[in-house]
């Protein structure tokens, strides 16, 4: 718990995950005397530049990608949407997109955008652990297919999704493919040259990087439209001055959480499995997800009997941050798509909770967990 103010345990790593001491002492010239502008001429201007350029190199090498198939954006929001808009403004004869009902609402929202203009979009069933059917990508498949797009891991179940055999059908009938690995980059290990994947959105927020800086990887080759428009700035595709500061601070959390993964994914795992077993011991909780195929740090179940939202607030008042699943937290009430499209019923829907390890969570801190929760859930059922 370094990183906090005050003695709380931060179980949402899925929201967002504080900044690393390493990114912010790395970040810090650029916010103070090498301010330039990288497009700027002069010296400040040209460090800028030189440093944006070591940060592009040092993420492409964290992904196995080139140095040049590597764009700045301000977020996975935006990285998701000029993939999906971007390759569709390109391509306007090609009709058809593949998605999954299980995909973050950047993606389902660009696609219902997409559809006012005419395109037609097929959205692919999951099973009961949220994964998708790699023979139903094959299935879905027309020759006016612009694009599939299919998460890496979903951000409520944590849910590893088939990607590299999805990428590989996609592949084989010369379709790209689009996969947001906002949950899934410095989590899960992407090799892009050796995955199938043609386009692949990340966030800096979701492995120790600040708010407000990510990348779209665009396999060399493949034409994108812009999104924005205004200066020359990334090649002429993604208009505005860059985030200078933001990038150094993605390119050194990527790598430090890249070569963590092995150790990080086998600790969390644990930790993660200790409080599952604690959570399941109240009775009437059940686990939403694959077991087999998920984040290491996530963990969502639905309480029978109890609130998740008053859980939510429970939980706070004890110093404790976690999440009730994304609609709840968003004060609308209205039930998941995810928990929707794997069959959860309506009564298991409602009383979620979603707790997500990670870097900065500490073996006493799910030892509290695996007691406080209980005590709450058993509060909550009274
Ligand atoms: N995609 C997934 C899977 C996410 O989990 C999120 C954020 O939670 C996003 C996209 C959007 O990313 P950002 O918050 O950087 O806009």
């Amino acid at each position: 718990m370094l990183f906090m103010e005050i003695r709380r345990i931060y179980a949402d790593h899925a929201a967002t995950t504080p900044v690393t001491a390493h990114a912010r002492d790395a970040m810090a010239p650029y916010l103070a005397m090498r301010f330039g502008n990288p497009s700027a001429l002069y010296r400040t201007g040209r460090n800028a530049r030189q440093a944006l350029e070591d940060a592009r190199g040092e993420i492409a090498a964290s992904l196995g990608a080139a140095t040049d198939e590597i764009f700045f954006t301000s977020c996975g929001t935006e990285s998701d949407n000029w993939a999906l808009k971007g390759l569709a403004a390109q391509n306007p004869a090609r009709r058809h997109i593949i998605t999954t009902a299980v995909e973050h609402h950047a993606v389902l929202r660009a696609c219902d955008s997409l559809r006012r203009f005419g395109w037609e979009i097929t959205v692919l069933p999951v099973n009961g652990e949220g994964r998708v059917d790699p023979e139903s990508v094959r299935q879905a498949l027309r020759d006016d297919t612009l694009l599939v797009s299919v998460m890496a891991a979903n951000n409520e179940v944590g849910t590893i999704e088939p990607i590299a055999e999805i990428g590989q059908i996609c592949r084989a009938a010369g379709v790209p493919f689009h996969t947001d690995a906002v949950q899934a980059a410095g989590h899960l290990p992407l090799d892009l040259k050796t995955l199938p994947v043609d386009l692949l959105s990340l966030s800096g927020h979701k492995f120790g990087a600040p708010k407000g800086i990510g990348a779209l990887y665009v396999r060399r080759g493949l034409k994108i439209a812009p999104l924005l428009d205004g200066g020359g700035q990334e090649h002429g595709l993604r208009a505005g001055t860059e985030n200078v500061a933001g990038a150094v601070g993605m390119a050194v959390a990527l790598a430090d959480a890249v070569n963590s993964i092995p150790a990080e994914t086998a600790r969390l795992s644990r930790l993660r499995d200790r409080l599952i077993d604690a959570l399941c011991a109240c009775g009437g909780v059940t686990l939403n997800g694959s077991i087999s195929s998920r984040l290491a740090g996530n963990i969502h179940v639905s309480v029978e009997g109890a609130s998740g939202s008053r859980l939510l607030a429970a939980l706070d008042r004890r110093g404790i941050a976690v999440s009730a699943g994304s609609a709840c937290s968003a004060g609308n009430g209205a039930p998941s798509h995810v928990l929707a499209a794997m069959g959860v019923p309506p009564e298991r829907t409602a009383c979620t909770l979603r707790l997500t390890l990670g870097a900065c969570t500490t073996a006493e801190d799910v030892a509290s967990l695996c007691r406080i929760v209980p005590e709450e859930v058993a509060k909550a059922r009274k």
